[in-house]
């Protein structure tokens, strides 16, 4: 049996490999378009590639997927993050897990995986041809695929793991042979607020807060981080992913809400307020920031609703502490335009996932034919979740099942 690989990352590796010991007869060979492999795993996490995460609960990892974590449940319970912590492991690659639960490479470096993968494939044999764009799919007798260089090449089985294209064209010939194509977009970006005030405060993390896209239900929580362009960290970035459609439709112009305590209760903030004014007694207001609020950020909040820095606590009136609770729970920026997250982009938008039947990742339109990675319309969230999704993929795919 053949078997064609198309594409060199994650998820190309990882199915490569596993063909190989599902079918040790088999030839495996990966087709990649450009002069280089793993590439993406190279740059990964900041050089040190988030391999997984240590979430092993699988309804809870499947929420970290705004697209796909309901068909990704399914393959979680056969490979997860479980079994990806054990095969880099038993293949010597030593990992730690953050206080985030995100998993790296004890080495804190991405080569340390991609000399994982090619020591595997060099003891499987596994051809890798550089330079070997696909560009087109015929399923007749065997599944024949044509290469930009002109010629073409017949295999038994093909898993495409060609990872995400932010232009839809690129993917005209999966959608040739009968695949529907969802429009990319794409996820896990900051916000720019161009012109905030705000963006002086850069540096500036506050740790737990609740951030919403102003008339919509869409909200995030966790820390936020104050850049020089605007807003980034956890909560946003989880914010534009789980709204990369929307946000895409609004052409990155909206405005964000920030509850900077993550307390929606009115009257819980009121009674916390109170309190701690009562405790602050005669000191100047401007001194007596909440602990949750970093000091730069608290005068910052002062000035914006008129509030005299010098002002006594004592002396606050009711207006004073309504305007407080306000701007502390329903705080409102405008956002024009996005940057991407260098740590981790991805795009959103691919094969549909009603193309591909999850028992066996083998395509619904071409029989032999399989799907594995970010080419499929799912991505997760920061933290090793779309490797995760990668390996998890590529492992289904490499059982070669007819469904
Ligand atoms: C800067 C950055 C950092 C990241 N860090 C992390 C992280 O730490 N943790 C995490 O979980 N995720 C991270 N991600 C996301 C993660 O890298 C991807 O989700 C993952 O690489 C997807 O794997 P893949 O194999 O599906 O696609 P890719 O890794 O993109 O591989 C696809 C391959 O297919 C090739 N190809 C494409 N089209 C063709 C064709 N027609 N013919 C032949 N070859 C083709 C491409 O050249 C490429 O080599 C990061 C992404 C970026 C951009």
């Amino acid at each position: 049996m053949k078997v064609g690989i198309i594409g060199g990352g994650a998820a190309g590796f990882f199915a490569a490999i596993h063909v190989a010991e599902n079918f040790p007869e088999a030839e495996v060979v990966i087709l990649e378009k450009s002069s280089k492999v793993l590439s993406k795993v190279k740059v990964s996490g900041g050089g040190r590639c988030n391999v997984c995460n240590a979430c092993t609960d699988i309804d809870e990892l499947s929420k970290n997927y705004p697209r796909g974590g309901r068909q990704l449940r399914k393959i979680f319970g056969i490979f997860s993050t479980v079994q990806t912590m054990d095969w880099f492991e038993k293949r010597g690659v030593e990992l730690v897990v953050q206080e985030d639960q995100c998993v790296f490479p004890k080495s804190q470096n991405s080569q340390t995986i991609i000399d994982c993968f090619r020591d595997e494939v060099l003891n499987k044999k596994i051809k890798i041809r550089l330079n070997a764009e696909v560009i087109g799919l015929e399923n007749s007798h065997g599944i024949q695929l044509r290469f930009s260089f002109g010629d073409s090449e017949k295999f038994d089985k093909v898993i495409v793991t060609a990872g995400g294209h932010p232009k839809a064209e690129k993917l005209n010939w999966l959608k040739q042979c009968g695949h529907e194509i969802i429009l990319p977009v794409p996820s896990l970006f900051t916000f720019n607020m161009p012109d905030e005030p705000v963006k002086n405060l850069m540096g500036i993390v506050v740790e737990n807060a609740l951030v919403s896209i102003q008339s919509e239900k869409l909200e995030a929580t966790g820390p936020l981080l104050i850049t020089h362009w605007g807003m980034s960290g956890p909560a946003i970035l989880k914010l534009s992913a789980f709204g990369a459609r929307l946000l895409a439709d609004k052409k990155y112009d909206f405005k964000v809400q920030v509850n900077w305590l993550n307390q929606r209760n009115e009257s819980v903030i009121r009674s916390y307020i109170q309190d701690h004014f009562l405790k602050c007694g005669n000191k100047q207001i401007s001194n007596c920031r909440l602990s949750e609020i970093p000091q730069r950020l608290w005068d910052y909040l002062l000035e914006k609703i008129g509030l005299p820095s010098d002002k006594n606590c004592s002396q606050l009136s009711e207006k004073d502490k309504n305007k407080l609770i306000n701007i502390l729970s329903n705080d409102s920026y405008k956002v024009s335009g996005k940057t991407t997250f260098k740590e981790e982009f991805v795009t959103a938008g691919g094969i549909s996932l009603n193309d591909v039947s999850f028992k066996s990742m083998q395509s619904k339109k071409v029989k032999g034919l399989y799907f594995a990675g970010e080419i499929l319309d799912i991505d997760g969230i920061t933290g090793g979740f779309n490797f995760q999704a990668a390996w998890s993929t590529a492992f289904i795919a490499a059982m070669l099942k007819e469904d």
